[in-house]
């Protein structure tokens, strides 16, 4: 491994400030992701900032009925957190779908959400990979692509995005906060992860130095429900081959609200906008689930060997609609 510096960061402004600094330097969450990367030579930044003692390890009410989670909060105490558990259970259900608990003891709500795609060419640093090293190409697209994209891929990488969390945070609508040397924004994450293109080097529309430092989740109205189901090749320590989020709200057997985002189909967790549309003022009915979500996945462009993933997704989307549908 290359030697590196490590600073542990006193406030957001100083590890900010480190950052610019320092090109090439790397925030520092739980380290579960990018400590690895450095063992294996896909990263090699020259100065580590910790920032996983930051003071930003507190989730909160908001006034309007939400919850405001610091971006070092550990995935563990996200998944166990009361409000999360009984207002947001899709967040508990996706968190805890990920990883195992010591990784989920270490893991943090920043590092989750900017961890890095698992397809195993970007992992290996003999083989050629565009989103390590753009212009060298993508040997999954012909060769070893069962785990990767069947939705939103190019012609420069099928990677998918490996987070439960953030499929989650999809479907529930909630917004990233970020603090950068020009200031704060607000990015909603339907919005930060990006779709490979012609530059699937970037993952995110996150910006040089910026830290992540707060995820807002907004409030759901009274009667909606939610609920997260992964697939996977074993019950646990597994990535999804397919996941869905669902957020749903029935009124008079019709479908005043839904949200449904799926995983392990994209580069980014998959908003199902044209099945959303489908499914508002429908009625409640397994027809109508599966007419919305044929719809969606009508977009699927599987590759050689991961059609299955197609079915696994609408199974998992048709059935998570009925639940949440069946529940008083
Ligand atoms: C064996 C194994 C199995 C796993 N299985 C799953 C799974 O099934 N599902 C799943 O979702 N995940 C899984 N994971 C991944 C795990 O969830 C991530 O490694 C973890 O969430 C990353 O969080 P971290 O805090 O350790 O990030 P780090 O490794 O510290 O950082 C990851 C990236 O985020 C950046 N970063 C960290 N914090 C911030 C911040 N506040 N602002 C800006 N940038 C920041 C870092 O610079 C780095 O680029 C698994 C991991 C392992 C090792
Ligand atoms: S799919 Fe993406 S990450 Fe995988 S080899 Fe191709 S370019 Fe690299």
């Amino acid at each position: 491994m290359k030697p590196f510096s490590y600073l542990r960061a006193g406030s957001v402004a100083e590890a900010v400030r480190e950052s610019a600094a320092s090109p090439g330097a790397r925030f520092l969450g739980g380290g579960t992701n990018l400590v690895d990367l450095m063992k294996l030579g896909v990263e090699s930044p020259g100065l580590l900032i910790d920032v996983s003692r930051l003071p930003l390890d507190r989730v909160t009410d908001t006034a309007d009925g939400g919850l405001r989670i610091g971006a070092t909060v550990r995935n563990s105490d996200l998944a166990a957190h009361h409000t999360v558990r009984t207002r947001y259970p899709a967040l508990s259900q996706a968190l805890l779908a990920g990883a195992s608990g010591q990784l989920r003891n270490t893991a943090t709500t920043g590092g989750n959400l900017l961890q890095r795609t698992r397809c195993p060419y970007f992992q290996d640093t003999s083989k050629p990979c565009n989103k390590r090293e753009p212009g060298s190409g993508c040997p999954a697209r012909e060769g070893a692509h069962r785990d990767l994209a069947v939705l939103g891929h190019s012609a420069e990488c099928v990677a998918t995005h490996p987070s439960d969390m953030a499929v989650a945070l999809t479907a529930l609508d909630a917004t990233v906060l970020l603090h950068g040397p020009h200031g704060e924004r607000a990015v909603p994450v339907t919005g930060f992860h990006r779709l490979p293109g012609d530059s699937p080097d970037t993952d995110t529309v996150i910006r040089p130095d910026e830290l992540i430092t707060e995820v807002l989740l907004p409030p759901l109205p009274d009667g909606t429900v939610c609920l997260y189901r992964k697939a996977r090749d074993r019950a646990s320590f597994a990535f999804a081959l397919a996941s869905v989020a669902a957020v749903l709200r029935v009124r008079g057997g019709r479908i005043e609200h839904a949200a449904l985002a799926f995983g392990g189909l994209a580069h980014r967790p998959w908003r199902a906008r044209a099945a959303e549309e489908i499914l508002r003022g429908a009625p409640a009915t397994d027809e109508t689930y599966q007419t919305a979500v044929d719809a969606e996945l009508a977009a699927a462009r599987p590759l050689r060997d991961n059609g299955f993933k197609v079915t696994l997704a609408r199974r998992l989307a048709v059935d998570a609609l009925a639940e949440l549908a069946a529940r008083p």
